[in-house]
This record gives structure tokens, sequence and C-alpha cells, in this order.
């Protein structure tokens, strides 16, 4: 098919074939996301806990995203959230059935095991010297299931450090303050020359910057909608130590990083729930760098930089605290303060 290639995008971008092909799998690895969603909608025989639906979705937009780098960018290894295990096993049939349904719908000429070998691309280590991609296919699964938010998440990963961001969110406000302007849309960054927004199936391009809010007090907040991925009555203390009124902004997946780079709130609060649980790469690489790129700083609740070097987790890293930059000092303090050394 004929790539959607938006010159405005990829004029004089140090990443420019990178950026070009990572728009372009997010976005049709979006678009099966939002058919399957819909359906999930429409369909009235769904068994209450069925995670089916959002797993077709899953499998079904790694592989696009997975095929997709794999014919630019032969030589550049993904790390993926998923495997094809589950579909290769005889038991998977019917939802592998669903997955090549899915996959189809955006890349006809797919064969079976085309889409589950692209799948099974994603199982790079990663670590501090290279060059990958990491990919989150669905990230707020939860949020999928609710009809809420989630994102397509990619970024490019050089040496430990994410050159290349890229969120999709189809389900997002265009814009926040304006429901009429309709939903979906689709963020990125290139490390050093800024962020940028465009509405799902437009061409208008904007740039993204966060809020110039130095006064905590009256900052807004997000954090996860599940409390077992954030704590939320430290979030809540924090939030009183800092004079913060407004009430939490909730909000699944890496859309959360997008609400502090376009403004909708200037800080995102990620508080570890369990002393066990080291966050995933592919969970932040996108929204960090867009996030930085917007004029904002993310650290873990020590102020560390995240370290995208060790591995498919953040291993040196512990929650994340991402801000508009302006209040990011005080917010650590502030965090420190509640949460101790
Ligand atoms: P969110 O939508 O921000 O709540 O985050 C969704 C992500 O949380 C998923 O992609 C999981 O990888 C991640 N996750 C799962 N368990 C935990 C946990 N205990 N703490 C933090 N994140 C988690
Ligand atoms: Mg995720």
């Amino acid at each position: 098919g004929c790539m959607s290639f938006d010159p405005a995008v990829a004029v004089s971008s140090h990443h420019g074939p990178e950026l070009v092909a990572a728009l372009d799998a997010v976005k049709k690895a979006a678009r099966v996301c939002e058919a399957v969603q819909h359906r999930l909608v429409a369909g009235s025989t769904l068994e209450k806990g069925d995670k089916s639906p959002v797993t077709v979705a899953d499998f079904g937009a790694q592989a696009i995203v997975s095929h997709l780098l794999s014919r630019s960018f032969p030589h550049i290894p993904l790390i993926g959230e998923e495997d094809a295990a589950a579909l290769r096993d005889p038991a998977g049939a019917d939802l592998k059935a669903k997955v090549v349904a899915a996959v189809r719908e955006v890349l006809p000429d797919l064969s079976e095991t085309e889409i589950l070998d692209a799948i099974d691309r994603g199982t790079h280590e990663g670590g501090p010297s290279g060059t990958f991609f990491t990919l989150d296919p669905i990230d707020g699964t939860k949020g999928f299931l609710r009809q809420q938010q989630y994102a397509v998440a990619l970024a490019l990963v050089v040496d430990g450090q994410v050159t290349l961001g890229v969120l999709g969110c189809p389900n997002l406000p265009v814009d926040d303050a304006d429901p009429a302007k309709g939903r979906g849309v689709v963020a990125w960054a290139v490390r050093g020359e800024g962020a940028r927004v465009s509405p799902l199936g437009a061409t208008a391009v904007d740039p993204l910057f966060v809020t110039e809010i130095a006064d905590a007090a009256q900052a807004r907040f997000c954090e996860s909608v599940e409390s077992g991925h954030s704590d939320q009555s430290t979030s809540a203390k924090i939030a009183s130590r800092l004079g913060i009124t407004a009430e939490p902004y909730r909000i699944d997946s890496q859309c959360k990083y997008l609400a502090v780079a376009r403004g909708d709130a200037s800080i995102y609060l990620r508080l570890p729930t369990r002393a066990d649980y080291v966050e995933k790469i592919w969970d932040h690489a996108a929204g960090q760098c867009i996030v930085v790129e917007a004029g904002g700083r993310v650290t873990d609740v020590e102020g560390k930089d995240l370290d995208f070097g060790q591995g498919r987790r953040l291993e040196r890293n512990r929650g994340v605290i991402v801000t508009n930059g302006k209040l990011h000092e005080p917010v650590l303090a502030a965090v420190q303060a509640e949460m101790g050394p």
C-alpha cells in the first residue's frame, strides 16, 4: 500500500526515515485496535472479564508494527511486550485465526507465518549499546477493555537513550477542552527536535509544549486509573503537601505523558505499589521522549534519569516522576519527604 507520508513531518529530521516508518506503523496498528474495540462495543455476547479482544488487538498491533519496521529496517531489533508462543500452541488456534484476520484488515497480503514471525521478532534483550526499537502494542489494556484510554507506544533507543518516540492514542480527545473536535491523536518527538501532535487521520501538525506553571498549588497531576499500578494514597499526600487542590486526573497508559506534554496536566506521579516491581522500558520510552521534547522532565522517585540501557526493564529506577520542568524540584522534594529516602 501507499505510505501516508507527511512531508511536514520528516523534513530535515535526524531520524526522518525511522520517523516516517514509525508513524506509518503506529497509525496502522491503531486502526486495528480501533476496529477491534468497535466490535467489542457492538458484540453483546462478550462475557464480563473476557480479555480475548484486547489480546487479539495486542498481538495484531505488534505484528503490524514489527512487520512494517522489519521491511524498512531489517537490521534494527525490536523489544516488544508480546511473543507468539500462545498463538503457535494448538490450543491457541481460534485466537490465532482472529489475530490473522485483524492484521489482514490493514496488511491484507501477510501470511500466517509472516504474522507469527513478526510478533516473535520482539524478543531482543536490549542493553547499554546499540540501536533497537521498543514497542508496547497496547499500553493500557485495562483502559482498552473499559472503552477508555490506551496507546500504541513505539520508541527508538540508541546507546541507552531514547531518540524517537511515537504515541498513537485512538480515544484521546484532540482537544481536552473541546469535545467537538473529536478523538484520536498521534504524538511524536525526535530527540533535540521538539515534540509534535496531529489528529489521527488528519494532516494538521502542532508543536507540543508543557505548561508554564511554577506554583505547584496551581498544578493538576495525573496518575494511573489502576490503583495496583501506582500508589494513589501516597500521591494524595504528596499533592496535599504541594497545596494541590485539583482532583487527580486518572487516565490509563502513556496518555499520561501526553497529558503533561500538551499541558492538560503539569505532573504525572507513578509511585511504586510493591518493592519488587520493575518498570518495563516499553511503558515509558516513547512518553519520556515526548515529554522531554515538549520542555518537561522525567526522572524516577529518587531524581535519577530513566536508564533505558539496562535491558527490557528499568532495572536502575524506581517509580516515575514527570513534570513540566519548572515543578520538578518541588515535586521531587515532596515525593521524598513523603516516601522517605
Ligand atoms: P497504566 O495504564 O499507567 O496504569 O499502566 C499500564 C502498565 O502498567 C502496563 O503496561 C503494565 O506493564 C504496567 N504494570 C503492571 N503492573 C504494574 C505495577 N505493579 N506497578 C506499575 N506498573 C505496572
Ligand atoms: Mg504497557
